[in-house]
């Protein structure tokens, strides 16, 4: 197994996982979609950052049926919360609530074998490395630069991923994938489509992503499938 590409999405932004999964199932691929779980409706935890503020995060509901639909939901913290830096280390007991929360979260509104996490603002600790191994089979951080992962040697608790911006072009997104090695994994971090969340793209870039994709005959897996595949074929 190799050379194998997930298209991850961060915040949980309603409208354009709407309108990403429509996309992806075009074309019979799995997204990853990394919410916030105090903003899901009913909202729990509040949100500060331009970004998000003011935009649906949708219902339990939604995010069910993104599920059944053969896509994986996974976490991006309770509220959001950044796990690295002084204010962290100063409430250890807030990185604690933040990934069993929302870890709880997960387990009692989409129930399923396992789930995965990615880290708000890239920031991690020892204290939440820890802290995420016992409640998730997997760890996304970010990067932007571009960084392989290799299933030869996987480190589930800190698979690399690259953050296309408006500042690349469709050439990037190929030299990349392009330059994949065998046993490499490239995990694409978008935030939402169009004028939506962080640093969106746009529906078109999508559609030529994964037209690209199928023409290369580039797999396309969810994070929580290439981990647990990975784990087997290393087992005795
Ligand atoms: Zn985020």
């Amino acid at each position: 197994m190799g050379r194998v590409v997930s298209i991850t999405f961060d915040d949980g932004l309603a409208r354009g996982a709407a309108a990403s999964a429509e996309i992806l199932e075009r074309y019979g691929m799995p997204g990853v979609f990394y919410v916030v779980t105090g903003w899901v409706e009913p909202m729990r935890a509040p949100i500060r950052d331009d970004a998000n503020m003011g935009r649906s995060h949708g219902d339990w509901n939604f995010w069910r049926r993104i599920a059944t639909a053969g896509h994986e939901v996974g976490s991006h913290t309770f509220s959001h919360f950044k796990a690295g830096g002084l204010k962290a280390a100063l409430t250890p007991w807030r990185v604690a609530r933040e990934i069993a929360r929302s870890q709880q979260d997960l387990q009692r509104e989409i129930p399923a074998q396992s789930h995965t996490i990615s880290m708000p603002w890239n920031a991690a600790s020892p204290l939440s490395d820890r802290l995420v191994r016992r409640a998730y089979s997997a760890c996304r951080v970010g990067g932007g630069d571009v960084q392989y992962n290799r299933l030869s040697q996987l480190r589930p608790y800190a698979l690399r991923s690259w953050a296309p911006g408006p500042r690349h072009d469709w050439g990037d997104y190929v030299a990349a994938i392009e330059a994949m090695p065998q046993d490499g994994w490239l995990i694409l971090g978008f935030h939402s489509l169009e004028d939506e969340g962080w640093e969106p793209i746009s529906a078109n870039r999508l559609d030529q992503l994964c037209t690209w994709l199928r023409d290369n005959n580039i797999e396309v897996a969810t994070v929580r499938d290439v981990v647990a595949r990975t784990k087997l074929s290393c087992a005795p």
